[in-house]
């Protein structure tokens, strides 16, 4: 438990601290992993920290954007659809996130036109300022109750973004409420190098911080992204020209390796120390064992394999960001090093499975939505099928592995989903009951955390080692049940099923190394301390089959 020495002083009220976090100079430069990474130091030293986005977007969430525009959608148990930053702060922290976790700009407008509209208002100007800026400083506020020591705040795009300005006015705002000594501002910048000075650059942190003083936040702390270590004389600079003590502007060197070491190397900066001192807290020092595992097992493989993912973003990280991580997750549960290798499943169309899959130790086909690519993945899945190579299937890639053993074991040609076939004569992936009469696209699908029972016997039983689990699910179209027996007859095992027994959630081939197939995402519940199951059973079969080829090609 933590010390607050305002306890033991003239209050006993505990004050919970505010970390506000913001970008200057460009985009992507990682205030997700920084906040996440922040966050995970200060539970480390035994502090409870919630952990918020803020995105200045007019959307009201992501889920009604293009994976182009901004990445995979990362669901939340609760069913919220999030922004892909939020995937980062599960997987450095223990916090619990839900819908209080993510606000857009769009939500924020929407709560307070509906108060306008239910007259709540009382005959006033609906404004920017006060009504918006308040609205944002309640879900701020909201978060910081008697069980959390600090909220982490942070806000996404970039100062000076005119889409930034309500949300910087109202966490300026916010130290005149709680005190400014229960607040902090992080400001993450950009100190470029310029290859024809030879030198580093710090005019455009100076302008970022120049911007922020300007709107009434000077920053605690500065975080420095930079490719090159900074030297004193370039901090010494900073601190002078953005007023920030020289120990407080802290480098943080571009991580060619892995992101996992991005915690370690703020610690080294002794980040956590600010916080804590900035806060007059005291705090046991950090456990950070698990962590230097982690990189110790990334560092020191014993394995190699390569995974190939077929989706129709193949290309777009960002689309399949926490597949990535989970597939890392597993590769650290087995001292793995795993190389993933994207491809368009339009290409397996107009190419083959045979030629751009041979040589890989595992497929996974992710889930997705659309028709555009969708022959490319049930012939990836065939070829997997047939080749007995490790394959994993999530969500539209298990609706594709059904759809393939439909047309290939249980003779119905032309089977496919009425998402892309509406008169197909097998319908073997539907439109769910509940989503018949759905015309809203926002927050309208099957969404959140579901229980699901194994099957006994099943790979999915032996891989999580319980009969009953919770995974997340983000879909409208589901397993037909009524080809359930005819699949079943032709081999397809049906591993799970929602607890009435309707839903079918996991599907498995039995005389297969590792072909399972689920409806929800685990990739949201991996973790890099604790890879998901299903992953890290995809990585030992593909680790078992590389040493089975390698053994082959070697005798
Ligand atoms: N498009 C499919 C559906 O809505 C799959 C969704 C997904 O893969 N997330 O059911």
């Amino acid at each position: 438990m933590v010390n607050h020495p305002e306890q033991t002083g003239r209050s006993s009220h505990l004050v919970t601290k505010h970390i506000f976090v913001t970008g200057g100079v460009v985009s992507s430069l990682g205030k997700g992993l920084t906040s996440a990474s922040i966050g995970m130091l200060l539970e480390a030293r035994g502090l409870r920290v919630k952990m918020q986005k803020l995105d200045p977007y007019i959307n009201v969430d992501p889920g009604t954007m293009s994976p182009y525009q901004h990445g995979e959608v990362y669901v939340l148990d609760d069913g919220s659809e999030t922004d892909l930053d939020l995937g980062h702060y599960e997987r450095f922290t223990a916090t619990e996130l839900t819908r209080a976790s993510n606000y857009t700009t769009g939500q924020i407008y929407l709560s307070v036109i509906n108060k306008e509209r239910r007259g709540e208002f009382l005959g006033k100007t609906v404004q920017v300022i006060p009504h918006i800026t308040n609205e944002i400083k309640q879900v701020v506020k909201n978060l910081a109750d008697a069980d959390t020591d600090i909220v982490i705040t942070e806000i996404g795009g970039t100062v000076g973004d005119i889409e930034s300005l309500p949300f910087l006015e109202a966490i300026r705002q916010i130290p005149l409420e709680v005190g400014r000594e229960n607040c902090m501002f992080i400001h993450l910048t950009l100190v470029p190098y310029l290859k024809a000075a030879g030198e580093l650059k710090t005019k455009p942190t100076q302008h970022s911080v120049g911007i922020l003083r300007q709107i009434g936040i000077q920053p605690d702390v500065l975080v420095c992204r930079t490719e090159r270590g900074l030297d004193t004389s370039d901090r010494e600079k900073i601190a002078l020209f953005c007023n920030v003590p020289l120990d407080a502007v802290i480098e943080e060197r571009d991580k060619d390796f892995s992101i996992y070491e991005v915690p370690l190397s703020l610690q080294s900066n002794r980040i956590d120390e600010i916080v804590l001192k900035r806060f007059g807290l005291q705090a046991g020092p950090a456990d950070l064992e698990d962590w230097h595992d982690i990189l110790h097992r990334l560092r020191n493989p014993e394995h190699e394999i390569s995974i190939a993912l077929v989706g129709k973003y193949a290309e777009h990280r960002d689309a399949y960001k926490s597949i990535y991580e989970a597939l890392d997750h597993g590769g650290i549960a087995h001292r793995t090093q795993v190389r993933v290798q994207p491809i368009k499943s339009e290409d397996i169309e107009r190419e083959g499975a045979e030629r751009l899959l041979a040589g890989f130790d595992g497929l996974i086909v992710p889930g997705g939505f659309g028709e555009r690519g969708i022959e490319g993945k049930v012939e990836a899945i065939s070829f997997a099928r047939q080749r007995r190579l490790p394959f994993l299937g999530i969500c539209l890639g298990m609706q594709c592995a059904v759809i393939d053993v439909a047309r290939s074991l249980a003779g119905m040609e032309g089977a496919h989903s009425t998402e892309f076939a509406k008169d197909t004569p097998f319908p073997v992936i539907a439109l769910m009951e509940e989503q018949h009469g759905v015309v809203e696209k926002g927050g309208t699908m099957r969404l959140g955390a579901q229980p699901c029972l194994l099957v006994e016997g099943t790979k999915a039983a032996a891989a999580y080692g319980t009969d009953q689990i919770s995974e997340r699910h983000r879909h409208r179209y589901e397993f037909n049940p009524k080809f359930r027996a005819r699949l079943e007859e032709a081999g397809l095992v049906i591993a799970g099923t929602s607890p009435d027994g309707t839903l079918v959630e996991i599907v498995e081939l039995a005389d297969h190394p590792w072909f399972v197939a689920v409806q929800f995402h685990p990739e949201f519940k991996s973790k890099p301390t604790a890879a998901h199951p299903l992953f890290a059973g995809l990585v030992a079969a593909a680790v078992e089959r590389h040493a089975g080829s390698a053994w082959v090609t070697e005798t």
